[in-house]
């Protein structure tokens, strides 16, 4: 008997991921319907959507549960009033990205390792996200712009590691990612290329058949960092994506963040950890929010954050323990708080 979820990842053919990119759940009330909530129950910001507009794929709204305000993953995505509080210490850089911007599309904030935004886009909206303000326009480098980010790579021996982000890298064709991968193996220092990526997760119909051959067939080491924030996110189909991910030699990794009512209690967090080990993903990072204009009620003080991983320590063995990390202006890397 044929495998079902084989089958429907099958019958999703390589371009099926971009159908159901372009057919995004983009207003509100539509998002209500299909959840079955009242809409005079819960008011939305129009100012947050003019800012951030909402973005939410199907195969992800199919795994929010049915007239429930309180799901953590309608939370992630919901234009909540709360984001027009304008809270103290809450700005539109928090980390102060632009400072680390040599070249349009590349940020070089850390030693051996550069960033590339690949992709202006993202395929859902996270409310909490730390870039909702970054300027994609000035940073979305055409064919000929990448010349500059390769060239700048290629003139620091120190840099060894590339990694993708966007928007979100995978928001790109299979042609436009291939051209990229094979543009970064041909600069002789590079051994690795991380990817940081929600699509796995939120659309995993986009790990297509080409997408595997080129990540296989290429000669840096691929790491994947899949954004994952609770075990609800993962289905059937997402994990498979992740097997196939994983038999085509790409190391999988998973970075959350830990967001009030959503992913902040030891019971969720170690069902993440427990669910994401089964299907060969590490948890790597426990990222503290950022101090992000319209983000404040996804805010989690540092003191709880503390007390989450002591439960997690007592709970699981260390290799699954993520590190509690928070991103600080200026630092060589990330700073550890636990
Ligand atoms: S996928 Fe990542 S970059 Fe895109 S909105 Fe979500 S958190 Fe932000």
């Amino acid at each position: 008997m044929a495998n079902p979820v084989v089958s429907i990842i099958q019958s999703n053919l390589p371009e099926k991921w971009q159908e159901i990119l372009s057919d995004l759940i983009t207003d509100p009330k539509e998002l209500l319907q299909i959840l079955q909530l009242d809409p005079d129950t819960r008011p939305y910001s129009l100012a947050a959507l003019k800012q951030f507009p909402l973005k939410a794929p199907r195969p992800y709204v199919d795994r929010i549960a049915k007239a429930n305000w309180d799901d953590p993953l309608l939370r992630q995505i919901w234009p909540a009033v709360e984001e027009e509080n304008n809270l103290q210490g809450f700005t539109s850089n928090p980390l102060e990205e632009d400072l680390f911007n040599p070249v349009p599309g590349l940020l070089h904030k850390y030693q051996g390792r550069v960033l590339l935004t690949a992709a202006p886009h993202c395929a859902i909206h996270c409310r909490y996200c730390f870039r909702r303000h970054f300027d994609y326009q000035t940073n979305s480098p055409s064919r000929a712009q990448w010349d500059a980010a390769f060239a700048y790579i290629g003139s620091d021996p120190g840099i060894e590691e590339v990694i993708l982000s966007g928007g979100d890298p995978l928001a790109i064709s299979d042609r436009q990612f291939s051209w990229l991968l094979g543009q970064l193996a041909q600069i002789p220092q590079l051994t690795t290329v991380r990817i940081h990526s929600r699509l796995p997760i939120v659309i995993p119909q986009r790990i297509t058949t080409e997408l595997l051959r080129c990540l296989a067939e290429t000669r840096l080491k691929v790491v994947m960092v899949v954004h994952c924030n609770h075990s609800q996110e993962l289905d059937r189909v997402v994990t498979h994506s992740f097997s196939m991910l994983t038999e085509h030699g790409v190391k999988l990794f998973n970075q959350s963040v830990i967001l009030k009512d959503v992913n902040n209690s030891a019971q969720d967090l170690i069902q993440l950890s427990k669910a994401l080990f089964a299907h060969d993903v590490l948890p790597y990072y426990l990222h503290m929010p950022d101090q992000v204009a319209g983000t404040g009620h996804f805010y989690v003080k540092d003191r709880e954050a503390r007390q989450l991983m002591k439960a997690m320590h007592a709970a699981l063995p260390g290799y699954l323990v993520p590190h509690l990390v928070r991103e600080i202006p200026g630092e060589l890397g990330k700073t550890r708080l636990a």
